[in-house]
Parts: structure tokens; sequence; C-alpha cells
């Protein structure tokens, strides 16, 4: 069933949406829509990771990019993925070779240390709010660790780590900067090289939305975690995109809607494919005073614990429709310029008068 957010999110060939990116993003998107038309991509239908596999509603035919990645939301649970999607064998050539520069996140020779540091502001905040459950010395692993800069707080702080990631030249700076057991790949060259250990927490940093299986991994990360050990997962939010976010992001799903995204969850999702999984899932509330880059945008942090008697919520509700609301209203807010968050960055503009009279200068000046 097609129910398209508002006109905007409809592709249109002879107008297509065209953000605005630098000119090698640009590049990198016209060559990802270059393999789409040959053919060399080719996209796959998909099922929501919840276990529905009807109702799904479509919100978008274009990502924020422009591309026609559609968007479909799973009534069930709400979770939003991008359906149909690219094989594995696609995705290994667009993490490899396009993602980081498509999405302006090159890590550019000379700026490894903001880089670390932004790393670092994460590592806290988890710290914060999961250590008093870690053992003294305990093992913590991080999926999608990048260049180890927050593995590196955490081995300060006196524990082992291990992390495991795709990017081979972060990972070697992590490497120089004295972070341990970095390895390259997924957690099973973690498991090859570390057989013994047992790990007390596993986490992923805006690392799970990106999953093609996301219970495949989790069935998986049983065989990595100590008896009391448990995973943190944390993903965008895009239920409370209305009330912060960047300017260009505040009430915009738009802008969470894109390739690498295959999935944006909602906690009911996150809940279902965890029993499935065999875990249990409680979602957690960290000190919102503790800052990082990623914070500034509305996050969902779930804790995950092995539990022999787990089994997926029961679908009593429509939670989907209820999402699917949300979405919509969210939608008319953000085009009328009233999302709770585009008021106070709105107020927030209006705190330095000069920069808002730059702004008016630059209209009428055009
Ligand atoms: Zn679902």
């Amino acid at each position: 069933m097609a129910q398209l957010l508002s006109p905007r999110f409809a592709f249109n060939p002879t107008h297509p949406f065209k953000p605005s990116v630098s000119e090698i993003q640009r590049e990198l998107i016209d060559l990802v829509r270059s393999k789409l038309d040959s053919g060399e991509y080719q996209l796959h239908p998909t099922t929501c990771p919840c276990g529905a596999d009807r109702d799904d509603v479509l919100l978008s035919e274009i990502d924020r990019y422009g591309l026609p990645f559609k968007s479909v939301l799973c009534l069930s649970c709400g979770t939003v993925r991008i359906d149909p999607y690219l094989d594995e064998n696609n995705l290994v050539d667009f993490y490899t070779h396009i993602y980081r520069r498509m999405y302006g996140m090159d890590i550019e020779e000379g700026t490894y240390d903001s880089y670390f540091a932004r790393q670092r502001s994460y590592a806290e905040k988890i710290l914060a709010t999961v250590s008093d459950t870690l053992p003294e010395g305990g093992w913590v692993c991080e999926v999608g660790c990048g260049g180890g800069g927050a593995l590196k707080i955490i081995q300060e702080r006196g524990y082992n780590v291990a992390g495991c990631d795709y990017d081979s030249s972060a990972m070697a700076f992590g490497k120089q900067n004295g972070v341990a057991n970095l390895f390259y790949g997924s957690i099973d060259a973690i498991g090859s090289a570390l057989p013994d250990v047992k790990f007390d927490l596993i986490y992923l940093h805006h690392v799970f939305e990106h999953l093609t299986d996301p219970i495949a991994f989790l069935k998986q990360c049983r065989d990595f975690l100590s008896p009391n050990g448990q995973i943190l997962v944390i993903v965008p939010d895009i239920y409370h995109i209305d009330e912060l976010g960047h300017p260009a992001a505040v009430g915009n799903l738009l802008m969470y809607l894109h390739l690498a995204h295959k999935n944006n969850f909602s906690i009911e999702g996150v809940e279902r494919l965890a029993g499935f999984a065999g875990y249990s899932a409680v979602k957690i509330t960290p000190d919102d005073r503790l800052e990082t880059p990623w914070s500034k945008s509305p996050e969902l942090w779930v804790k995950l614990q092995p539990d022999a008697k787990a089994v997926p919520p029961e679908d009593v509700e429509r939670v989907g429709t209820r999402y699917l609301k949300y979405l919509q209203r969210t939608e008319s807010l953000y085009n009328l310029g009233l999302c709770k968050g585009q008021i106070s960055n709105k107020l927030e503009a209006l705190k330095s008068p000069d920069r808002v009279w730059k702004k008016v200068k630059k209209v009428f000046t055009r």
C-alpha cells in the first residue's frame, strides 16, 4: 500500500530531487545511480526483521540523496526499512569504495584527532550508562569500531577491549595509538583471534541499523557473551525527529532515509527481533547532559540480555499504525516550520540577531 508522506517523497524522473552536496558527493551519488541503471546493483525484496511479512506502507520512493530507494513502514512494529535492498556483494562494493566519501565522512589526513575526540565522547556516555553492571577488568567489544577512539578510553579505564571494522585505514590509526585487539571484518574475526575471550559488554554505536540480518547477528553474539554479558545497541530514533536534530534534519524524515541505514527501528521492532534471537530487550535512557555529536539528533538506546525464556512480544496492537500517524503529523508540521525542534532552533537563532540579519541580507541580495 502506497501512502507517501507528502509529494516531496515521490520519485520524479523529469525533475529529480537534488540535495545540496559537495562535488565529490555528487559524483558518488551519480555512480550509485549508474550502477543501479546498468544492473550492476540488483535490488531484492526483503521482510521486516520483526517477522511480519505483510502490511507494509510505502512512505517514500527516494532517499535523501534523491536515489530511487524505496522506504516502507511495517504496520506491525513501526520499523522503516529500505525495500527492495542491495545484495551482500553490492554492499561490500558500496561500503569499500563509495560509502564514506558519498556521505562526506572521509577521514582526511590530519583530522584523526578530531575524529578520535568524537569517538571518545560516546565512550564516556556508554561507560556512564552501563559501567555499574561491568565487572572490574571485564571484556568490552565494539562492533563497527572505526578508528577505535572509544575503545581507547574504555581501555584506559582498566577494561580489556577488542573491536572489529571493515575500515582498515581507520583501524591502522587506532593501532598506532595503542588500541589493543582491532581486527578487520565482523565479530567472527575477533572470535578467531581471541577464541577464549567472552565479553561482558558488546556495543554497537550507530551500526545496528546498517545490518542486513540483525537477528542472525544477535544469534551469533550469543557465543561471544559471558554468562552475565549484555549487548548495547544505539540507533537513530525516527520517532522523536520532531523534537530535536540538526537544522536540516529536525522534523525531516527524508534526511533519515538512505542506503546505509537498512532499518530505522522502533523500540517495538527491536523488542520483537530480540525475542526471535533469544534476548530480552529494555529501552534505557542515558543522562542527556552527556553530549556527543550524535546525541544532537534523537537516539534509541536498547540493552539486550540473553534470555532462555524470551519470546517475541505479540502483535496485539498495530503499533505501526500509531507510528504512521506520528510520521504524517510530523511531516505536516515540518512543512509549516512548526515542529517543536524547528521552533526551538529558530528561537536559538534569534539569540544572535547578527546571524539572522546576515541571512536576511542574503535573501535580499540574491
Ligand atoms: Zn516489523
